[in-house]
């Protein structure tokens, strides 16, 4: 038995499913999850001792590479200094001025310490504000699981939508309506039906959690019309393409201002830091100001915050983005190319650090879409390209992220590597 294999069998012991989040358990591709001892750059190792080059990077985080000696250096110095102290530290206002410096529409951030915190904040105080329950959010895009938001759409157009989890009362989620992605109409419907009720809406404006799905510009455009018309409040949740499609967001490349932002994983460096922030007359009715609460006892931790600022700091060098988004198109350049010879249906897209692979045969613009692709073709190809070295997403439905240490050689290895296992898929 491999060590991986001992090692999951043990932790499935203990921790239910043996992981501490249900993606990492290969559920959806099925074998073994690899344990990971350690990684550098473009690389992780498992418990076997095998090199993998890595296109999770943590789910987003690791926009650097892995273990950026400046990330590391930074975070080893604030942990000499102490660990947390539940007292305000001066770091934390150099990150929310840098959070507001490249992030325009953010006149006013609060730290917390995931995604799914970042979002409900976010969520409660847009419904704080506007003294409205109902919010709107989208069919396929993930914001954490908050209560109101693991919802699926309800069975007929624009009824209220039900749990998509056990343990989420139907009462919670009788106030989320679920919309389709990229859907103007339907969007237009909701707001002539309910527009005065709605707090908000909330939207992946480049969706990363049904694969990769770029909104469309009308559908942004739609939404921000509509919810200034109907004094709803527009969340951006970019926890995960903030600072992976570009240095101010998927806000920067659509020129959109949302009312208040998500933002996540790149901003913590792969340590544990999330935000959110936007108009400053919203973030007043937080407490202390206002009577929207929120709170957290290592909200702005100083060692997280040490990895977060180095990173921010690091990925405004100059060309980081240009080289980031090069390298990123080299990878689904070649990949697309590499499955038109097999003649597979295939094609993949990017933006910035992200990209998608597809089992299709043209870039899917909606969740419905996105689910025909073939979930089965991608298991095979997935597993083959774990046995090159080459580790992906293991789901057919989440996006792909390269790092700035993704140099030309890492990019061919993947490539020739895919080439191979395309030219088996075809043979089958
Ligand atoms: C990852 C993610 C979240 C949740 O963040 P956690 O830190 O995992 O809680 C929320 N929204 C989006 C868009 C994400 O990708």
């Amino acid at each position: 038995m491999s060590l991986n294999e001992t090692l999951f069998q043990r932790a499935q012991i203990t921790t239910p499913g043996g992981v501490n989040s249900p993606v990492r358990a290969f559920r959806s591709v099925g074998g073994t999850p690899r344990f990971i001892k350690k990684a550098q750059g473009p690389y992780f190792w498992d418990a076997d001792d095998r090199q993998y080059i890595d296109y999770i990077g943590s789910w987003g985080p690791a926009i650097l590479g892995h273990a950026h000696p400046e990330v590391i250096q930074a975070v080893q110095e604030a942990a000499t200094l102490g660990l947390s102290f539940g007292a305000p530290t001066e770091a934390e206002i150099l990150m929310a001025e840098e959070i507001c410096k490249l992030v325009p529409s953010i006149e006013q951030v609060r730290l917390v310490s995931s995604g799914t915190e970042a979002t409900m904040s976010a969520l409660r105080l847009a419904r704080g504000a506007t003294k409205r329950d109902k919010i709107i959010k989208f069919e396929g895009c993930y914001h954490g699981h908050a209560d109101s938001l693991l919802v699926k759409a309800g069975s007929g157009l624009l009824t209220f939508g039900n749990p998509t989890s056990a343990g989420v009362p139907e009462d919670f989620t009788k106030h989320t309506l679920v919309l389709d992605y990229n859907n103007c109409e339907q969007l237009e419907s909701a707001f002539q039906q309910f527009g005065d009720q709605i707090a908000c809406v909330i939207v992946e404006p480049v969706a990363g959690n049904m694969n990769l799905i770029k909104a469309s510009e009308a559908f942004l455009q739609t939404m921000r019309r509509l919810c200034s018309h109907h004094g709803s409040i527009l969340i951006f949740d970019e926890v995960m393409c903030g600072f992976r499609v570009a240095l101010g967001g998927a806000q920067s490349l659509y020129n959109i201002k949302p009312d208040l932002t998500a933002l996540g994983k790149v901003i913590g460096g792969g340590l544990p830091v999330a935000s959110f922030g936007g108009r400053a007359d919203i973030m007043a009715h937080l407490a202390p100001l206002g009577g929207v609460y929120q709170a957290g006892t290592l909200s702005g931790n100083p060692v997280a915050v040490a990895a977060g600022l180095t990173t921010l700091k690091l990925i405004q060098k100059p060309g980081f983005y240009q080289h980031l988004s090069t390298q990123t198109q080299k990878l689904v350049d070649g990949v697309n190319a590499a499955a038109q010879e097999a003649q597979l249906d295939f094609c993949a897209d990017a933006i910035g650090g992200m990209f998608g692979l597809y089992f299709s045969k043209t870039v899917p613009t909606s969740f419905e879409q996105v689910m025909k692709s073939d979930a089965n073709q991608f298991k095979q190809f997935f597993h083959k390209m774990l046995d090159h070295g080459i580790y992906l997403a293991p789901s057919a439905f989440e996006a792909g992220f390269v790092s700035a240490t993704h140099d030309d050689k890492v990019i061919e290895t993947t490539i020739n590597a895919a080439r191979s296992v395309f030219s088996e898929l075809t043979c089958k």
